[in-house]
Formats: C-alpha cells, sequence, structure tokens
C-alpha cells in the first residue's frame, strides 16, 4: 500500500473535520472507520428498517468551529437545523414542570418572562442564589479555569447558597442531561465554560435540532468535500494497532493490512484511544494521565409512536436514571408520526433517585467506551412501554434482545393504538396520568460507538 500522508482514524465529528482541514492544506489524507457508518456519535442510520441515530442531538447556538467547517463544506447550518429554543425540566414526583426558553438574543422576550416564571420549580429566592451563583461562577472561570474545574458544581452551588432542593431537582437535571452525571460529579468549569463563552460571543444561545439523520445531513457532505479535495474515507476499517518504529508511530494496522503514514491522527473516543495507545506505546509516561481516566457510560433508547409523545420538539431534561428526552418526529425523523428519543444515564449514578423509584433493573458494564450498558429495566408506577438496548455499535445488527418492560415513563400524550404487544399492554393505561398510553408501534436503541 501507498504511503498516506495522514492517517486519521475515526470519522466522528473530530476525525472528519481534521480530514477536511488536512486535504484542504494540501496533504494526502486518509480516514479510517471502524464502523459501516460515518459520523461515530453523531452517526444516524437504518437498524431493522427503523432509521436511528447515536443520541439525542442538540446544537448550540454558541458553536463556532462546527458552524464554520459547514460553511467551508459549502452547507448552510440553518438548513439542516431546526430552532426549538426550549428546554423543559421534568421534575419526579411534581405536577408542574419548568420550561425556559433559552435564547436570549432570538427571543429575548420569552426568554425573560420563562426566566422570570417558573416560580413554583424555582422559587424567587432560589433564583437570587443561583444568580449569585452564576455571577461568581463566571468570574472565577474567566479568572482562575484550572482551579474552578477542580471543584464539583454541587458543592460550588452549596457554597453560594443554592439550597439542597434546588441542587437535587433543578441542578441535577441540567446536569444529567448535559453530561449525563450528577452534579457530584460535574466539573463547576464544565458549566461556566460554555456560559462564558456563549457571553463572548453575543449571548447566542440556542438550542436546534437536525432536520434528518446526522450522518445524512453533516457528516455525508463532509466526507464528499473531503473526497472531492482528494482524501480518501473508507468505512468498515478498524485499526488494529499503531505500527511503531523506534518509538515513533509510522502507521496503523487494519487486520492484516498495513498503512504505513507520516502523521497519525487519532480522533477515537477514549476508551479506543487508550486501548491502542496502551498497546502500542506502553512505556510512554506522557500517555499517563490520558490512559488513567475513567469512561462514562449511556444508552439511548428511541421509539417511534403513532402519535406525538410531546406537544413539542424540545429537550427535556431530568434526573435520575432518564437524564434527557425529546419528541423528534417533527425535526429529526419527519416520517415518524411521534418519535420519542431518550438517553438513559448510570443506573442509580445520581443521588437523585430515591431508592424505591430508582432503575432497578440490571445492567451489565462491557469493555469499551459508550456501549457498556445492557439495561433490563423493571421501575415501578408509569406507563407501560417497551425498551430494548442492545449493546451494539452503529450500523451493526442489533442483538436483537428486545425486551418489554414496565418502563418509567413520561407525561404521555397522545393515543394510539398498538401495533404490537399483548392485549393486556394495550388495554392498560397509564396510571400517572390516566391516558391511554401510547404504544410504540417500533422500538429501536442504539448507543455510542465503541
Ligand atoms: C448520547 C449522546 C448525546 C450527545 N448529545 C450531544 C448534543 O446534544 N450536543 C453536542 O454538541 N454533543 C453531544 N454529544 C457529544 C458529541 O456527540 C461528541 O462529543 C462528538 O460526536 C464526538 O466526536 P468525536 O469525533 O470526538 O468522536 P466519535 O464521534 O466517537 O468518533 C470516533 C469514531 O472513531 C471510530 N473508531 C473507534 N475506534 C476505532 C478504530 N480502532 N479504528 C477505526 N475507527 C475507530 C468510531 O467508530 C467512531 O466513528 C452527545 C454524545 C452522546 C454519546
Amino acid at each position: 500500500m501507498d504511503r498516506c500522508g495522514v492517517v486519521i482514524v475515526g470519522s466522528g465529528l473530530a476525525g472528519m473535520t481534521a480530514a477536511y482541514r488536512l486535504t484542504k492544506a494540501g496533504r494526502r489524507v486518509t480516514v479510517l472507520e471502524a464502523g459501516p457508518v460515518l459520523g461515530g456519535r453523531t452517526s444516524s442510520w437504518v437498524e431493522g428498517g427503523m432509521p436511528v441515530d447515536s443520541g439525542l442531538h442538540k446544537f448550540l447556538g454558541i458553536y463556532r468551529a462546527l458552524p464554520a467547517l459547514l460553511r467551508d463544506v459549502g452547507m448552510d447550518p440553518h438548513a439542516i437545523l431546526s430552532w426549538e429554543d426550549a428546554v423543559q425540566i421534568h421534575v419526579p414526583d411534581e405536577p408542574v414542570h419548568a420550561y425556559f426558553r433559552a435564547a436570549p438574543v432570538h427571543k429575548p422576550v420569552r426568554t425573560l418572562l420563562t426566566a422570570l416564571g417558573n416560580n413554583r420549580i424555582v422559587p424567587p429566592l432560589a433564583k437570587l442564589a443561583l444568580t449569585y451563583m452564576g455571577a461568581g461562577g463566571l468570574r472565577e472561570c474567566a479568572a482562575h479555569p484550572l482551579e474552578l474545574d477542580g471543584q464539583n458544581v454541587y458543592d460550588y452551588a452549596r457554597r453560594s447558597g443554592v439550597s439542597e432542593w434546588v441542587c437535587r431537582r433543578l441542578l441535577a437535571a441540567v446536569t444529567q442531561g448535559v453530561l449525563f452525571m450528577p452534579p457530584e460529579e460535574f466539573s463547576a468549569y464544565a458549566v461556566f465554560a460554555p456560559v462564558l463563552e456563549g457571553l463572548k460571543s453575543g449571548m447566542t444561545f440556542r438550542v436546534g435540532a437536525f432536520k434528518g439523520g446526522m450522518t445524512d445531513v453533516m457528516i455525508r457532505p463532509i466526507a464528499s468535500a473531503v473526497e472531492k479535495l482528494g482524501g480518501r474515507v473508507r468505512t468498515n476499517a478498524r485499526v488494529t494497532r499503531l505500527a511503531v518504529e523506534s518509538g515513533r508511530v509510522v502507521g496503523v494496522e487494519v487486520g492484516d493490512e498495513k498503512i504505513p503514514a507520516d502523521h497519525v491522527v487519532l480522533a477515537v473516543a477514549l476508551k479506543p484511544a487508550q486501548e491502542l495507545i496502551r498497546a502500542a506505546l506502553p512505556d510512554y509516561s506522557w500517555f499517563a494521565p490520558m490512559l488513567s481516566l475513567g469512561t462514562l457510560s449511556a444508552v439511548t433508547v428511541q421509539m417511534e409512536l403513532d402519535g406525538p409523545a410531546l406537544p413539542s420538539d424540545h429537550t427535556n431534561f431530568s434526573t435520575g436514571a432518564l437524564c434527557c428526552f425529546a419528541e423528534q418526529s417533527r425535526t429529526t425523523f419527519t416520517h415518524a408520526r411521534g418519535r420519542l428519543s431518550v438517553i438513559l444515564s448510570r443506573p442509580g449514578s445520581s443521588s437523585t433517585w430515591s431508592p424505591g423509584r430508582s432503575w432497578s433493573g440490571r445492567s451489565r458494564r462491557r469493555g469499551a467506551s459508550g456501549c457498556t450498558w445492557r439495561a433490563a429495566s423493571r421501575t415501578t408506577g408509569w406507563c407501560d412501554t417497551r425498551m430494548i438496548s442492545t449493546p451494539c455499535g452503529p450500523g451493526r445488527r442489533s442483538c436483537g434482545r428486545r425486551r418489554r418492560r414496565r418502563c418509567r415513563g413520561l407525561a404521555w400524550r397522545g393515543t394510539t393504538r398498538s401495533s404490537r404487544g399483548s392485549p393486556a399492554w394495550k388495554a392498560r393505561s397509564c396510571p400517572a396520568s390516566g391516558r391511554p398510553r401510547p404504544s410504540p408501534d417500533r422500538v429501536g436503541a442504539c448507543h455510542p460507538p465503541v
């Protein structure tokens, strides 16, 4: 095989960005992607006839590098996005939920009104405490970012006078929803840094959803631009080894195939990067901190319903194992009459989830990052639905372990007939709302790829 200028391992956003920038700079680039689909954690594919994607992806208005890349490859970011600009926070055991507009520049009045409202969930005194915390956090973030990174946001909030109740209900929902972690494990820096960036770039916070599967609307056009510039993009090409000579990486191996290269860019998730580096460069102390980092697990579950689950498409954060969900039938998966996408975090990871209500199913860890949970759920008192979780990578066949479980549900709306499921299951109504529960016609599951 010819020597490559640069081999890029991984076709996620990092790999494709590197590929585009390097081919544009005149390098000979080959992208090697382990899976059959491009995009990694921003990919979409068809699973058993059902379009799915690798997560409940939101495009934030404060992003700069991604819109710039999209424009460079000839795409208009607004053409592939639908701006939702709203976030709802579901609080377990509360009849009301908090609904915030999150677009200070684009919808200033509504953003202000929702910030001033929602008093049952965020009472005025709590707002004052949160404002005080926010001002202090932004100041420290600008002045001492590393020190702020050494603190978790729960401690930071409590020291700033935010009540335990607000931490448990509101803050936990946000940290779980954004990075799938409880506030005790969430760096205070990680909360304030994006806000600071947003302020610097003119308060351009917004929340956008993709108008279609991310591989289709975003990653494939970038890959085409790379190919037009002479780069190569290969799928089903898992790098099994980094080739090292005299302590220097001189290429990669894809099974039996050896691909020499002047440079190798490892644009994979942490766990596969650790595995490749550990095997090839075990003695480099420089890598030690990176090799000791832990990874985080999450499972996303996607359901097609025969009616919308929510009145509009916007992100919903919640606490506990269920950390984030959205109706996506009006934006991303428009072929479906209803489409609920849910991200589940580590069962029992949040102290906000009381034992009686915990995600009490079995779960099993697997080695690689991302797809580490096989969750068989049993929870109490909510609507019935089916969920599956499969430990498979994007594009791979589901391992087909479908389970029908009682799933702690949401404020289901809409109703419908079931095309599958037992008669008893069909007949039951949601104990929480009293309404007939929507019946998933088809259920799919996916998760971040290995
Ligand atoms: C469930 C979920 C929801 C998310 N939601 C959002 C969101 O709403 N907004 C947001 O901005 N971000 C979100 N993120 C984060 C965002 O998706 C990631 O930060 C981003 O996609 C990571 O891109 P990447 O290129 O670094 O890695 P990846 O996308 O993981 O790409 C790495 C690629 O490398 C490949 N690979 C791995 N090992 C090998 C190997 N040995 N050989 C060849 N290829 C290999 C993988 O198959 C993969 O395609 C979410 C993440 C998850 C998991």
